[in-house]
């Protein structure tokens, strides 16, 4: 669990280290059992603090302090901060990410997983953004993530957090919803990434309602306040000690 991907299980890292190097990518292809094959735009990991969502922009605002940003990717936002002059480590599971990080110049890099007690120092913010609450993977394993986060979290330090609330996907024209009622939370999706030949490991990914993430958050002595709202039943919330 608390390990990192091997470089030939790292389609996102590889379309990231290929757009660095080429200034274009092939496609990186987003497969899900739940719905129809997509794709992820490549350059969108590579967005500059005006193109990224108001909500984004909002949590880069507000972050301050020793900043750990988790699931980094290609670093738009440690890169970012570091251009305001703050001071941010960058982390994530993906070997070819991390290396693109590095060349693109984000000072402070681990090629690490969140949950490795190797990691250990104390962040007065903790940034999770383009769905943050998806490294949980399912709902019963948001306390555990948030947990987690506390450990890392400075007595008087912030998680920013975003993510969406998937209840629109269910919704039928005529406004009821439809919602599988096998048992587990709607929120839940798979994916598994492909890049080329390179195909990564499925896993699962979550999407937390507003309401599911203060009530994680409260079961871990946690209290989260919902930031800002954007346009498409997303939202940015934030979590500190009670
Ligand atoms: N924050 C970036 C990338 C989001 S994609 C952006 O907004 O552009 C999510 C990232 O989280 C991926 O790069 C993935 O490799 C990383 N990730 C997933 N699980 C992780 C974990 N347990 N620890 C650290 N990083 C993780």
């Amino acid at each position: 669990m608390a390990s990192v991907l091997p470089y030939d299980k790292d389609p996102m890292g590889a379309a990231i280290m290929d757009f660095l190097q080429k200034g274009k990518a092939g496609k990186l292809r987003v497969l899900s059992s739940m719905f129809d094959d997509d794709e992820m735009p490549v350059k969108h990991l590579f967005r500059k603090f005006k193109d990224m969502p108001m909500l984004e922009r909002k949590a880069l605002e507000m972050a301050h302090g020793r900043i750990l940003d988790v699931g980094a990717g290609a670093g738009c936002h440690a890169l970012e901060l570091q251009s305001e002059g703050k001071t941010v480590k960058a982390i994530d599971i993906s070997p070819l990410s991390c290396e693109a990080m590095r060349l693109r110049g984000v000072k402070d890099v681990e090629c690490i997983n969140l949950m490795d007690n190797r990691l250990a120092e104390e962040y007065n913010t903790i940034l999770l953004l383009m769905n943050g609450t998806g490294i949980a993977g399912k709902a019963e394993r948001l306390p555990s993530l948030l947990g987690r986060l506390r450990q890392l979290l400075a007595p008087d330090g912030q998680i920013l957090i975003d993510s969406s609330n998937l209840k629109y996907v269910y919704e039928d024209e005529d406004g009821s919803f439809d919602i599988d009622a096998d048992g587990s939370y709607y929120g839940k999706v798979d994916y598994q990434m492909v890049y080329g030949k390179i195909k990564g490991e499925p896993f699962d990914w979550l999407y937390a309602d507003f309401t599911l993430l203060a009530s994680a958050a409260a079961s871990c002595g946690l209290k989260a306040e919902l930031v800002a709202e954007g346009e498409h039943y997303d939202y940015l919330a934030r979590i500190q000690q009670v």
